[in-house]
This record gives C-alpha cells, sequence and structure tokens, in this order.
C-alpha cells in the first residue's frame, strides 16, 4: 500500500483529483502498476455512488475495463443492446447495428454501478480515497483542499469534471480550448418505469426531439429538448410523460410504460476539447480534458479509454523517468476523442431539426429527414453509423 497522504511530509506519486469513472479507472491502473496514489474527491460516498448518469458502454470500453480485472460487475448484469429505433412522421424503423460496420453491440451498465465497481476494485486493492475533500487549487504538484489541508504529488491527475479545478489550472497556463454549443437543451429524466422498447428510441418530432434508453427493468432514461433556459422544477411528472406520449407517437406506435420520475435536469449540449491535456506535472482525462454532448452516449467511454492511456504513461514517468508516454498522451488521445465528437457533432444535426413552422424550420426539418432516409435505406451508410457509434 502507498504512503498515506495527511502524513505532511509524505509525497505521492500521483494525487488524483476527482473519483468519477476517470479518476477510478486511473487509480486501479496505478496501484496495479505499483504506483502510490491518492484520490480526493469532494462529494461523500452516497453521493458517488448514487449519481446517475451514463449507461452506454462501448466494446472499447468494456475491453479496457475487463482487461484490467474491473469488468466483473459488468459481465454479470449488464445487458448486451445490439438495434436502435428511430421514429418520425413517416413511421419507425429499427437499426440492428450489431449486423453492420464492425457487428459490434453496446454493454447497458448504470453508471453509478460501474463508479460502486471500480470503487470496490480501487480500495480492495489498498487504494487511498478521501470523500468531501474538495480541493480548491492546484499549483505544481501541490493539492490545496478547501479545508486548508495540501496533499503534495509528483504528477496530479485532473479527474475531476469539465467544471474543475484542474482545467482551470491548465488553462490558465495558456492551454487553448476548441468548443461548441449546439444551442439544443435536453431535459434529462430518470424514471421508474420499465423500458417501453427493445432497445434505444431516438424520435423526432415539430415539438423537438424525445429518446428512451433503456437503464434496468426497472429505471428508464428519457430525453426531452427543451428551450435553453428551461427550469427542470417547471416540468410535472404529467407534463414529462404527455409530451413524451406526444413525441414518441404512442398514438401509432403503442404506450410507454410509466412511473414515477426519479430526477430531471436540464443538460444543455455543450462541448469542448483542450488542445493538449496536460503538460509538466498536470495531466487530465476524461470531461476535464474535453466534454462531449451527450447525443451519441461517448464521455464516460473517452473516460475510461483516456484514463487507461494516462495510468502506464504516469507509471513509467514515475518508475524511470521516461517521459515519452506523457509527451505522447495528446497525440493519442486526441484522434479518437475528435472521431467521437466528429460523430455526436453528426447525430445532434439528425436528432435535432428546428421547433416551429417557419419556412427555415421546414426546411431544416427536411434535411433531417432526408439524412434518416439515407440511414433507413443505405447499407454503405448503416455501416458507418454502426462503426462510429460503438467506436471509440
Ligand atoms: C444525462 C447524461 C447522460 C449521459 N449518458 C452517457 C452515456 O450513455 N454514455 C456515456 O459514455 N456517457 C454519458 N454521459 C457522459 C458521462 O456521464 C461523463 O462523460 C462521465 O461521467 C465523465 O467521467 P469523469 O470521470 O471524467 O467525470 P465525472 O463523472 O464528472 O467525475 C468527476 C468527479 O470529480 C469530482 N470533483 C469535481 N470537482 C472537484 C474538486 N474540486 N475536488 C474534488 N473532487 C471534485 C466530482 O464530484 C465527480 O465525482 C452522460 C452525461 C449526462 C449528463
Amino acid at each position: 500500500m502507498g504512503k498515506r497522504f495527511d502524513d505532511a511530509s509524505a509525497q505521492v506519486g500521483v494525487a488524483i483529483v476527482g473519483a468519477g469513472p476517470a479518476g477510478l479507472v486511473l487509480g486501479n491502473l496505478l496501484l496495479d502498476r505499483g504506483v502510490d496514489c491518492v484520490v480526493l474527491e469532494r462529494r461523500e460516498r452516497a453521493a458517488v455512488v448514487g449519481r446517475a448518469r451514463a449507461g452506454f458502454l462501448a466494446p472499447g470500453a468494456v475491453e479496457t475495463l475487463t482487461r484490467n480485472g474491473l469488468g466483473d460487475g459488468l459481465l454479470e448484469r449488464g445487458r448486451t443492446h445490439r438495434t436502435c429505433r428511430f421514429r418520425g412522421e413517416h413511421g419507425e424503423f429499427t437499426l440492428d447495428y450489431s449486423r453492420a460496420g464492425r457487428r459490434e453491440a453496446h454493454t447497458v451498465y448504470p453508471q453509478q454501478d460501474l463508479v460502486r465497481d471500480l470503487l470496490s476494485a480501487f480500495v480492495e486493492r489498498g487504494g487511498d480515497i478521501r470523500f468531501a475533500a474538495p480541493v480548491r487549487e492546484v499549483t505544481r504538484g501541490t493539492v490545496r483542499l478547501h479545508d486548508g489541508g495540501e496533499v503534495r504529488a509528483r504528477y496530479v491527475a485532473g479527474c475531476d469534471g469539465h467544471r474543475g479545478v484542474t482545467r482551470a489550472a491548465l488553462t490558465a497556463r495558456g492551454t487553448r480550448t476548441a468548443r461548441w454549443d449546439h444551442g439544443v437543451t435536453w431535459l434529462a429524466v430518470l424514471a421508474a418505469a420499465g423500458p417501453s422498447m427493445p432497445a434505444v428510441g431516438y424520435a423526432l418530432h415539430e415539438r423537438g426531439f424525445a429518446g428512451h434508453m433503456a437503464r434496468t427493468d426497472t429505471v428508464t432514461r428519457y430525453y426531452l429538448q427543451v428551450p435553453r433556459g428551461t427550469d427542470p422544477a417547471d416540468w410535472s411528472d404529467d407534463r414529462i410523460w404527455t409530451e413524451l406520449a406526444t413525441r414518441m407517437r404512442t398514438a401509432e406506435h403503442g404506450p410507454l410504460r410509466t412511473g414515477a420520475v426519479l430526477e430531471r435536469a436540464a443538460v444543455d449540449l455543450r462541448c469542448d476539447v483542450l488542445e493538449r491535456p496536460g503538460a509538466d506535472r498536470l495531466w487530465l482525462a476524461g470531461d476535464a480534458a474535453g466534454l462531449i454532448s451527450p447525443s451519441a452516449a461517448k464521455g464516460a467511454n473517452l473516460a475510461v479509454v483516456q484514463a487507461a492511456t494516462l495510468a502506464p504513461a504516469l507509471a513509467a514517468a514515475l518508475a524511470h523517468g521516461d517521459s515519452k508516454g506523457l509527451d505522447r498522451y495528446a497525440d493519442d488521445c486526441l484522434p479518437r476523442v475528435w472521431r467521437a465528437h466528429e460523430f455526436s457533432h453528426w447525430m445532434s444535426g439528425l436528432l435535432h431539426g428546428p421547433v416551429g413552422h417557419t419556412p427555415e424550420a421546414r426546411y431544416g426539418r427536411a434535411l433531417q429527414y432526408a439524412r434518416l432516409e439515407s440511414l433507413r435505406t443505405s447499407r454503405a451508410h448503416q455501416d458507418h453509423f454502426a462503426e462510429s457509434y460503438t467506436g471509440i
């Protein structure tokens, strides 16, 4: 086991800020390589393992987790998803993407379950984690906590999400950011209701997009495109279910299974990428290094894969001063990141037509349907979609 960081004279190998998928994958992989590390997380443990967000794991992330002994839970309890269903004014069609492209499927496993598994594995490996330890500031290997405490580390790994302090520390040193705002907001709903279709459902509607994502037998995630600035509190359970029924065209395709709304949150579809995700002693992974809109469900997958790329690079630098992996980290990650952003961007264009009846809105929606028709009828398009949908 590594040094305890509350020993003021100790310097840990890596101080990891944030116990999300990126921080916990990184922590486990560093311990496997004999690197002493500490994870500093601002929330309480219960909040960390209770936060529902992602659910779709691509084969590359699943392979990374299982190869490193972190996939038992998802292999045991995850569900395989092979199809997605599109609904619009001309009816619906189901695309079996596991028969196109690289013939791959998704594993659906709630992010909070993955985080719980990663946390257990980290503690079993002897890992040191402190909850309710918000980091205030990071400067050259020193991490300062809000409670006045301090951790000294040879490297700091910023895994604290897109509003974190580590990203701010890096950009303050001149790292540039590329960013995009889709101008779209989703009301993200978590409902105590079993799935209403055997697949992911994407509904195009003149009132805006609606999405259905199965999570477990008893919980389903739904999305509704809403105006920017929407207050989730304005959306009662009844209003949510009525709007979902309209946009998912239940009159034509059958009713939705309804239940209590467990969570409702507004998510602005914004993206950004740091042009260099680290320098010197500070290296970032996951949403801290770049935010991707959830329209193609790539964020958690990128977080897992980036953390797995960063771990050996940090371990080599610590073990024998070999910084080649760190020097290469941006080049190893960014092509994959940009490929995911490109697909996510395309997906956002497919799902979000303009709302309303102006000539421009009608033009925009016609383009949306032309894209959908191409996906329905073109084998080449389906192959490309499948490869991008399951790839990271
Ligand atoms: C509604 C929604 C649905 C999504 N669906 C999908 C999906 O299906 N598939 C997919 O791949 N992705 C999805 N995503 C994206 C995915 O959830 C994120 O990309 C993923 O959580 C990123 O992991 P991370 O570890 O980088 O950051 P996070 O999960 O955000 O973890 C960061 C951690 O750092 C902690 N922290 C922050 N600041 C500090 C501080 N100052 N000090 C200490 N700790 C700090 C936070 O408390 C948090 O625990 C979705 C996102 C949303 C919002």
